[in-house]
């Protein structure tokens, strides 16, 4: 049966989505309808197969692009929300725990800790050792928690965090890293990663739990798959165990987490009953693609498959060099404000850059010339104080979390400081039971301090948010609370306007959670638990400003107009990477790279600077991913001294030959500007990694192409891509 559902797919496209059953492969380029691919599917299965879509899971990479593929179905599918089985893999974790982690003692109200929670834990635990509690003790600490779950003790679930546990009752001679898990224990508080191994867990122990998710689920799709790690995989393996109905997709050339643990091999290994290859991108010019395809074609671990582009040309790719790193950041922001000039809605415009740090000279010269952005972090959750503070008062109320606990009994100030606080941990005794449970019995003993009205104050508004809590919306219930404390009014009188705008907007956000899950039993605790799994980019209002973002962050998304800054060798490609990882480290950069270019969809713009880089002590010099592109496939502004450029080919040379990377794996930079000494001469002695030593007899006008003799006569001379030469010093 046809519906419309197809009027706007290609034919293999219409496979893709037409193949039901069993084992499905898609593996296609950047750009080429995989996640389109994917929404059209699910449509399929609904209108025209009268699959039920609480019975189809489909997993995306983040919450954004969750939500975006979840109103994409909703067009398709035709009124309503679709399901809530829309989801990213930890949301959907944190469903199969809430139904059953009560199986391992667990509530299902469990905290799911954010990075400062931890942080806040890892010194407790320090301190309780008689340990430093500096920013690297704990950073430390943190890390070495991560390295015990995942390579240590992988049963750290069964060995250390339940009831039944041998070390949940014997805390004798525990060593930080068993205490925080101790804690987390007592707090019934979950890491991120956390919840993909606990729920691995109930899989693992419990065939109910297992068996209902395979009878739940019938088919199971998802999406960017070359990025999941082992543990993904498992969950995976587990939830089609019955059906056997499992489509992913995927770009291997787009593998960008290896360093997190994915597994891409897995998804090249992986054997479908039907695989479908795509080979047409929808979404960039022909001028932006082949910037593209240039830079990839340098990996050597990948399966060659070059895309063509269905969109008209346009203009060059443009490629900026700047004297210094400010200079970068205003060409920039002068670019974008052209291009505003000329009609382009800035909220079209996407920054991206390797590491986050790199924000910094853009924002502050957006904020000089008044350029409207907004930055789309990874942090889970929100980072900010106001909005910590209201989500721990609603922790506080629907959990008794000793962590919230703490975070508000002060806030705002109720002298109540860290006296007060040994004082009521030395009454707390049981180290489960809840520290506001013990304030409230003891509150005798501060009867004769400042305190004792406020704390009276705090103990009754948070009873009465947990009786009313059953009646009232989340929304309402977090609006009296800060108006009971008075903290509204106290943004209000230190003209902390943003802080009352930020939190404003949680209340707004919270307004749209509940009209979103409208016929879903909200729980205090369940908005908490999902609104732990956010980044701040799931939040903000975004429209008509310019977006920063990591690389990382960006991927699956696109922009009609893309800036990717701070191209420097050593930066990006990242040395460090490079050291721990050497050629698989190159090449994952080089993946990274193309998924940066690959975002754009009209306007590509590739930037860096000269100068010193504080974070590499290192001088910088162009990337030398910017030499991989044909210089004819850029147009190029700004002028690079000779001597930068010599330097530059020695950096490249230093860091492949310290890392082992042979010559002809990357190549040396040239000039990007069009012309300006040349990398390759005709006479010029070149090395070839299998050919060997030889000179070259001619040189294509571009520089891509060269004749190279390896011998005395015309028969050893082959016809070559300059990219696989080498040149060698004159003697
Ligand atoms: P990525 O690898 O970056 O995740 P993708 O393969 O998932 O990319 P999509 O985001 O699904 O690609 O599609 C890229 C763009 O091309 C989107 O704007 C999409 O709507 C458009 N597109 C895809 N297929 C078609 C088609 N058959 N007709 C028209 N537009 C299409
Ligand atoms: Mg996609």
């Amino acid at each position: 049966m046809t519906t419309d559902i197809f009027a706007n797919l290609n034919e293999r496209q219409r496979q893709a989505v037409e193949a039901t059953e069993g084992r499905v492969k898609v593996v296609a380029g950047a750009g080429s309808g995989k996640t389109r691919v994917l929404a059209h599917r699910f449509a399929h299965l609904v209108n025209n197969y009268g699959i039920d879509p609480a019975h189809i899971l489909c997993l995306t990479f983040t919450n954004k692009a969750a939500r975006e593929m979840r109103s994409r179905i909703a067009r398709l599918v035709g009124g309503g929300d679709a399901n809530d089985f829309v989801s990213t893999i930890h949301s959907f974790c944190v469903k199969v725990l809430r139904r059953d982690i009560y199986r391992i003692g667990f509530p299902k109200t469990f905290t799911i800790l954010d990075d400062a929670d931890n942080e806040s834990i890892a010194k407790q635990v320090l301190q309780l050792h008689g340990m430093d509690r500096t920013k690297k003790t704990v950073r430390e600490l943190l890390n070495r928690v991560a390295h015990f779950k995942s390579v240590v003790c992988p049963d750290y679930i069964g060995r250390y965090m339940l009831q039944t546990s041998p070390r949940f009752t014997d805390t004798s001679g525990m060593t930080e890293v068993e205490s925080f898990l101790h804690y987390q224990a007592l707090n019934y508080a979950l890491e991120f990663d956390d919840i993909i191994t606990f729920t691995l867990y109930l899989f693992d122990n419990f065939a109910e739990v297992r068996r209902y998710w395979q009878e739940t689920l019938d088919y199971v799709m998802v999406d960017e798959v070359q990025d999941c790690n082992a543990s993904d995989w498992r969950i995976l393996d587990v939830i089609t165990a019955l059906h056997g109905n499992l489509f992913i997709v995927g770009d291997p050339d787009q593998a960008i987490y290896e360093w997190r643990g994915a597994r891409p091999a897995a998804f090249v290994a992986w054997q479908p009953d039907t695989e479908v290859i795509l080979a047409r991108n929808y979404r960039s010019t022909p001028e932006i693609l082949d910037v593209a395809n240039s830079i990839i074609r340098h990996n050597r671990m990948r399966i060659d498959k070059d895309l063509v582009t269905m969109r008209l040309p346009h203009v060059k790719a443009h490629y900026y060099h700047a004297p210094n790193d400010q200079k970068e950041a205003a060409w920039i922001a002068r670019t974008l404000q052209r291009l505003q000039a000329e009609g382009e809605d800035p909220g079209n415009c996407a920054v991206l850059y390797r590491a986050s740090y790199m924000s910094r000279a853009l924002e502050q010269e957006f904020i000089k010339r008044k350029i409207p952005y907004v930055i789309w972090g990874s942090v889970r959750f929100f980072e900010r104080k106001e909005i910590k503070d209201a989500l721990a008062y609603l922790r506080l109320v629907a959990v008794n979390d000793n962590l919230a606990f703490r975070r508000v009994v002060n806030t705002p100030p109720r002298h109540f400081g860290d006296t007060s606080m040994q004082r009521l941990q030395q009454l707390q005794r049981d180290e489960q039971r809840p520290l506001f449970e013990v304030l409230k019995d003891n509150l005798d003993l501060w009867r004769k301090t400042r305190a004792y009205p406020h704390l009276c104050a705090f103990i009754h508004l948070i009873e009465k948010c947990r009786r009313e809590q059953e009646h009232m919306a989340v929304s309402e219930i977090l609006n009296f609370i800060l108006k009971d404390t008075g903290l509204t009014e106290s943004y209000r009188d230190d003209q902390k306007e943003e802080r009352l705008e930020n939190v404003e907007e949680l209340i707004h956000s919270i307004r749209s959670y509940e009209n979103a899950h409208r016929n879903d039993d909200i729980t205090l605790a369940r908005y908490l638990q999902d609104v732990a799994l956010f980044t701040n980019a799931d939040y903000k209002d975004d429209g008509g400003k310019v977006k920063l973002m990591t690389i990382h962050q960006s991927k699956g998304l696109e922009f009609p107009v893309v800036v990717v800054c701070g191209l420097s060798e050593g930066l990006f490609p990242s040395h460090r990477t490079m050291r721990e990882r050497r050629l698989a480290g190159l090449e994952e950069e080089r993946r990274l790279m193309y998924v940066a270019v690959t975002r754009a969809e009209r306007r590509l713009f590739l930037t860096e600077a000269e100068g010193y880089n504080i974070q590499s002590r290192a001088d910088k010099y162009p990337s030398r991913f910017l030499t991989e592109i044909p210089p004819s496939q850029l147009t190029t502004e700004g002028r690079i001294d000779p001597t930068l450029l010599d330097a530059a080919r020695s950096l490249v040379r230093a860091i492949d030959i310290e890392t082992g990377i042979t010559p002809g794996d990357s190549v040396a930079p040239a000039d990007p500007a069009d012309g300006a000494v040349p990398l390759f001469k005709v006479g010029m002695r070149v090395r070839h990694k299998f050919l060997g030593e030889g000179v070259i007899t001619d040189l294509s006008a571009d520089g891509d192409r060269a004749k190279v003799r390896f011998g005395d006569d015309a028969a050893t001379e082959r016809n070559l891509l300059t990219r696989v030469l080498t040149p060698l010093p004159e003697n």
